[in-house]
């Protein structure tokens, strides 16, 4: 008896079986013991005997309905019975067992409780609805005649009301005491599956980073020594090649950029870290990539930028960059013949905030009226039989839109399917200089003429020491320097560069910050500290292949004077060991 008593404790607490189905077991076992405890009781008092063979009858057809029920698992069928059964035992309880001053007006709420628990959507309304209107008309029937109700004893009367009350109190303590146990069960579950995710999120995270570092390094590789080929071959063929290298290195580079940025989105660990700028630089780095493309492609490029908008903003130019650079490429990858253009304005408010506006139109493949709901879907792809040719990962939109997001802004598009597309997108922006940036001459850029190579500094007179454990990476820093002229020297750890700089003063160090035993964080640390140490007060440059730019700031946070992600172009490491020396 205990154990099948434990089984049924242990099958009602089962958090994996439906509440429903617990709650007609749980109820049902104390109606059963309510209906045997009063069915002895009723035996044993001076009750009249109908009302006797009445509660008997009724308790062993209630006990055979939840014994079928728990064995066949119909549960339907079970409370439609326990239901009718209810419907055929109230009136006829109510009046052989002394109207509204018996138990049966008691009982029968528990039982009306019991039904509204085990029936579900209109079934429950429509059940409820009856036996209210059924109580209604006993009670009104013993009202108008009284005489049709057999009357108890005063001390059955009495004793009836006290097991009312006992029966009450114990259906809704045991409700209670189920209800919480059901809430904390149901919380260590919750609690338990928000760690997993959490670990997972972690485990996801740590799996992007170190693809985004493994892929990375090769690249750096393979796109810095390109450039080397590019700059010193005069060959027409050699030039083109290395072009096409350089494109595809880029566009794996891209794939990596978009993958870490969707896991960093869907785990919400992604930041917009807000930091003044230039409108013009910022355009124009657009402006000079995009019209390189748009040039390899035989389209016409333009960018036109308001007179009057304010030369310094403060806001994430990184990834308003990344946004703009996504939706003017699409427009060039989508577009077969004719152009791609950039309209920016602005709309002054009276905060200090300008909504800035990016209007960009391309004469291309056009946008199906019924895709253009799907284009921000992450992987959506949309029109398969026109763009299956081109590449792309659809993850592209999907960024963009998120990113808006983030810094409350907003992306519209218009499109006539077959002659071209229309992306507006609005940016709030903190103005920090109103100086009109006036009329600006993006010809030459937008031309798409690439700038013959030219060292950005005379390094004769400059030391650096570049520290990283992959030769491969040193050669490419030691080739991308050798027209500046500067000494290149290199170490592969840690170690090794403190070595050097107790020998010899840097002016720059190119550090790397991924290393066995000593990283570039710690290495750093030493250095500063170095005990006649040559370089405590060098320029230390962070090189890294660990993107984002939440990074960034870590790595200025860490103490270091710039911070560039591999792979790395030579102008870029130029300018920057220009700045960090000024
Ligand atoms: P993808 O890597 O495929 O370019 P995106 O998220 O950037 O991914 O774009 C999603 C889809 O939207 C593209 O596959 C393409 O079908 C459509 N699309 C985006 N921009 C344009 C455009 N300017 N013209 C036509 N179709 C576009």
């Amino acid at each position: 008896m205990k154990e099948r008593l434990d089984e049924l404790l242990a099958h009602i607490l089962n958090p994996e079986i439906e509440l429903r189905r617990r709650l007609f077991q749980l109820l049902s076992v104390i109606a059963l013991a309510e209906f045997l405890f009063v069915s002895l009781y009723t035996v044993l008092s001076s009750e009249n005997t109908g009302h006797k063979i009445l509660m008997i009858a009724g308790t062993v057809l209630f006990a055979l309905t939840v014994a079928m029920t728990f064995k066949t698992g119909k549960m339907r069928l079970g409370s439609c019975i326990a239901g009718l059964l209810y419907f055929m035992m109230y009136p006829l309880t109510f009046f052989s067992s002394g109207g509204m001053y018996g138990g049966a007006p008691v009982v029968f709420s528990f039982a009306m409780v019991y039904v509204f628990l085990i029936t579900q959507s209109w079934e429950r309304v429509l059940t409820l609805a009856v036996c209210i209107l059924m109580s209604f008309a006993c009670y009104y029937l013993a009202y108008t005649r009284p005489e049709m109700v057999i009357r108890h004893t005063v001390l059955v009367e009495h004793v009836e009301s006290f097991l009312s009350i006992l029966l009450v109190v114990l259906l809704f303590c045991t409700l209670f005491a189920f209800a919480q146990e059901v809430y904390r069960t149901e919380n260590t579950i919750v609690q338990k599956q928000k760690k997993e995710i959490e670990e997972l999120h972690q485990a996801q995270k740590r799996f992007f980073s170190s693809m985004s570092h493994e892929i990375r390094t090769p690249v750096n590789a393979v796109i810095g020594l390109n450039e080397m080929n590019l700059r010193i071959s005069d060959q027409k063929e050699v030039k083109e090649n290395c072009r096409n290298i350089e494109a595809a290195g880029r566009g794996l580079l891209q794939t990596v950029n978009e993958i870490l940025d969707i896991s960093k989105l869907e785990t919400g660990g992604m930041e917009i870290l807000p930091q003044e700028y230039q409108t013009i630089a910022m355009l124009s780095e657009i402006v000079t990539i995009i019209a390189i493309q748009a040039k390899e492609k035989g389209l016409a490029f333009t960018i036109d930028a308001e007179k009057s908008l304010p030369s310094v903003l403060c806001g994430d130019a990184v990834r308003i960059r990344q946004i703009l650079l996504n939706v003017i490429s699409n427009g060039v990858k989508y577009t077969r013949e004719g152009s791609v253009s950039l309209a920016v304005s602005g709309e002054k408010k009276d905060d200090g905030q300008i909504i800035m506006i990016y209007e960009v139109r391309d004469t291309g493949i056009g946008i199906r009226r019924e895709s253009i709901p799907y284009l921000f879907d992450a992987f959506q792809r949309v029109d398969a039989e026109a763009t299956h040719k081109i590449e792309g990962t659809g993850l592209g939109l999907s960024i963009v839109k998120q990113l808006l997001d983030l810094m409350n802004g907003s992306v519209r598009v218009s499109s006539e399917y077959g002659k071209g597309s229309l992306f507006h997108i609005e940016i709030p922006q903190k103005i920090v200089d109103d100086t009109p940036i006036g009329t600006v001459d993006f010809t030459r850029i937008e031309q798409g003429e690439e700038p013959v190579y030219e060292a950005i500094f005379n390094g004769e007179n400059i030391r650096i020491l570049a520290v990283d454990d992959t030769p491969m990476n040193l050669l490419v820093v030691k080739k991308l320097l050798r027209d500046t002229k500067a000494i290149v020297d290199t170490a592969s750890s840690g170690k090794e560069a403190l070595e050097k700089t107790a020998q010899n003063r840097y002016d720059v160090i190119l550090m790397d910050h991924q290393m066995p035993e000593m990283d570039g964080i710690e290495c750093l640390k030493h250095l500063r500290t170095q005990e006649n140490g040559k370089c405590r007060d060098s320029r230390v440059i962070c090189l890294t292949a660990n993107g984002g730019a939440e990074m960034e700031a870590m790595y200025l946070r860490e103490g270091f004077d710039a911070f560039l992600i591999k792979p790395i172009r030579g102008k870029v490491l130029e300018t920057a060991i220009r700045d960090v020396l000024q």
